[in-house]
């Protein structure tokens, strides 16, 4: 189904890429996965998003492993972070290793699915956005090794505030590991002035989803202006599951 799928939405110029479809979940490392559709036509109009760029947004959010739930979104920040701090084995296992539980982990806004791994560490933090405010964060400065957030940060006003405090919050040698939604075909723009769009459920249009920032290619250049030295871009699928990995 996914590949029949991809078969009628995959762009040329990715037909001839090497990157390969994601044939193992991260997390738990199941081998099946089903998709469905996630984007509703109004949202794909506010977003201007052409068939293609909706097809792999659709797969990003709405493809996920049939083991565990994970969505490729999920399991391209699984990635990141097993990439990261040299994780081996699944990322279920992983929280399970004496080396992840030496970890202080801030999880901001429920990242994705990998709530329920994380909850595993034993220096585990969870906080909500906006209940707590992501660029005033109540943590003192180098309190983390890990930030990690999931499709939050184009919906915080200042972004590059938001990614400021999450380096303030990390160690030296530590690292915020997010995703968001990026079309990698343009750059990225604020909705400032624009009609409000709203991620979330169709029609719900809840403050929380409001979309502050559409992500482009240069998404890469908020996390160095926000004072970090590094970022690196993991793709565990390319373009639908990517996620970055700012080092402190
Ligand atoms: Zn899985």
């Amino acid at each position: 189904m996914i590949f029949d799928f991809m078969r009628r939405f995959r762009p040329r110029s990715e037909a001839a890429s090497s990157q390969a479809f994601i044939a193992r979940c991260a997390c738990c490392g199941g081998t099946e996965f089903e998709s469905r559709s996630v984007l509703w036509p109004e949202l794909i109009k506010e977003w201007g998003l052409s068939r293609t760029e909706a097809a792999y947004i659709d797969r990003q959010q709405g493809t996920a492993c049939r083991g565990c739930h994970s969505s490729l979104r999920s399991i391209a920040l699984a990635t990141a972070v097993m990439r990261y701090f040299d994780g081996r084995g699944t990322f279920e296992t992983w929280v399970c290793s004496p080396a992840a539980g030496r970890l202080a982990v801030l999880e901001l806004n429920g990242a994705g699915n990998l709530t329920s791994f994380l909850r595993r560490l034993p220096g585990h933090v969870e906080r909500s956005y906006p209940e707590v405010d992501m660029l005033a964060m109540p943590f003192a400065d180098g309190s983390f090794d890990l930030v990690v957030h999931s499709d939050t940060l184009e919906h915080v006003p200042d972004p590059v505030r938001g990614l400021a405090e999450c380096r303030r919050v990390l160690r030296s040698g530590g690292a915020c590991c997010f995703t968001v939604p990026v079309i990698v075909g343009r750059t990225s723009r604020s909705r400032a002035g624009l009609p409000p769009s709203f991620h979330g459920a169709p029609r719900a249009n809840m403050d929380d989803y409001r979309v502050e920032t559409e992500y482009g290619a240069d998404a890469w250049s908020h996390v160095i202006k926000a004072g970090f030295g590094e970022c690196r871009i993991v793709a565990a699928e390319y373009p639908s599951a990517c996620a970055f990995t700012a080092v402190r």
